[in-house]
């Protein structure tokens, strides 16, 4: 009980916190337009100081944002963002809207809604992919060119060959739709789907297709000994009992070897034969930290994460001005989301900010049992919202009413009108 009671109160100091740091940013961020409507912006060609942030999903744009909003009018640094996708791809809805129908292109928001060139020269955005990183400068795949750089930032994140439901791996937004509509067509037309994988997305998948289609048979095979293994017990039960009372079917602490071409055969460890039309891959995500392996091959981890030190530099004293943040960071952090991402995404722009301005990067990221919390998914209407803090955790049941889930909320949070793409027409 007690317990519990101390989680509610670090919760509610949890929420004063984040509105406390949204607040002091955006003073800052008022502080610096106000200063270039008073003074003027700098000539852009003065800016010619790079910092290159490589990736703008959560962390990249998260940085990009901070510092395009907050580096001083007459600073000679420049902010220049590489990223593939035509879009920001919000991964927290692929399971669902790889199920349901006509709303795939929620899951893709425009860019520049909240990361603007304003002052002017302050942001250049390149759609390219970086194919190489020196101690100096990176190369793109696309044009070939090779931008210098001061400061670099690595918010690479991770990434699943299989691609969806969980990441996208198109960079264009006509053809991830196209993808999502393709898996939707295959579940619907499927009698037997098995979900490989228990995490979030693996139960998510197949609680909505199950809801969806009740008459279908389908099958989550997992290889821990509770789905949502690394959370505590209780959302451990409430994933189970939401598979099963949607009649999933769940196997344990099984996994899949082989698939038998051809034959719609799946063999498991075990030994188990299942028929099946479809498996979707829901295993666990790799981070994408190749870019650094030549640089700096002593900075990736066994888990194939780059080392960093606290202040989120490498963990490579030749590179203190290279930082990384998000999913691609080995940040110990128990379970990376777009939360955690984030935050990192603060520490590193705050301590960018520092260098611009003849300080040192004094931030450092500490885990928080908050980056924690999930909503999780348990079918088309009920969800549960779970926080932890590795001693006691809360539960709270909800009921979703929107087919699209949060789709709306993160189109508003990249400062986009939701669904209003000048792309698609
Ligand atoms: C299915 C699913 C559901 C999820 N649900 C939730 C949820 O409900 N709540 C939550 O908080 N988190 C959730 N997460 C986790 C969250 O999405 C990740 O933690 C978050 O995306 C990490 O952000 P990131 O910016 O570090 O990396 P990523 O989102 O992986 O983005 C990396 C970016 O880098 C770009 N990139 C990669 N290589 C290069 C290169 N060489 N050059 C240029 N750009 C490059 C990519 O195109 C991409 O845009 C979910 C994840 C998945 C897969």
């Amino acid at each position: 009980m007690l317990e519990k009671t101390a989680l509610y109160l670090k919760l509610v100091a949890y929420v004063l916190n984040i509105i406390y740091e949204e607040l002091g940013r955006a003073t800052r961020m008022a502080w610096v337009r106000r200063r270039v409507r008073w003074f003027g912006p700098p000539a852009p060609l003065s800016r010619d100081r790079n910092i290159v942030i490589v990736g703008a999903s959560f962390a990249g744009n998260r940085v990009a944002q901070l510092l395009t909003s907050c580096l001083p009018p007459n600073s000679p640094y420049k902010v220049i963002a590489i990223e593939p996708n035509t879009h920001f791809q919000f991964s927290w809805v692929l399971p669902r809207l790889c199920v349901v129908e006509g709303h795939e292109h929620k899951a893709f928001i425009p860019y520049g809604g909240n990361v603007h060139d304003q002052p002017a020269g302050v942001l250049r955005w390149v759609r390219d992919r970086v194919m190489g990183v020196t101690e100096s400068s990176v190369q793109l795949k696309e044009s070939g060119e090779i931008i210098p750089y001061d400061i670099l930032v690595i918010a690479t994140g991770s990434w699943v060959e299989t691609g969806l439901p969980s990441r996208v791996n198109v960079t264009d937004k006509r053809q991830g739709m196209e993808l999502m509509r393709n898996m939707q067509q295959k579940i619907k037309a499927a009698d037997t789907v098995v979900v490989v994988g228990g995490g979030a997305a693996g139960v998510e998948i197949a609680t909505d297709a199950q809801n969806l289609y009740p008459n279908k048979k389908i099958i989550l095979v997992h290889s821990r000994e509770a789905v949502m293994n690394r959370f505590g017990q209780g959302l451990r039960k409430t994933a189970l009992e939401g598979l099963q009372s949607l009649g999933v079917e769940v196997i344990l602490q099984d996994r899949l070897v082989q698939t038998v071409p051809g034959s719609g055969t799946i063999l498991l460890k075990s030994g188990r034969e299942i028929q099946c039309d479809l498996v979707l891959d829901c295993t666990s995500q790799r981070p994408s930290s190749a870019l650094i392996s030549q640089l700096s091959p002593a900075s990736i981890s066994p888990s194939g994460h780059l080392r960093v030190k606290p202040t989120l530099q490498l963990a490579d004293d030749r590179f203190p001005n290279i930082y990384a943040c998000g999913d691609v960071a080995d940040t110990k952090t128990p379970n990376p989301n777009a939360r955690s991402a984030m935050r990192q995404a603060s520490i590193v722009a705050e301590n960018i900010l520092s260098i611009t301005t003849g300080g040192k990067p004094r931030h450092k990221y500490e885990n928080s049992w908050s980056d924690g919390v999930i909503k999780l998914t348990l079918g088309l209407t009920r969800s549960v919202t779970h926080y932890g803090d590795g001693k006691s955790e809360l539960l709270f049941p909800g009921t979703e009413t929107d087919e699209a889930l949060m789709s709306a909320m993160c189109w508003s949070r990249m400062g986009q009108k939701p669904f209003e793409d000048p792309y698609m027409n």
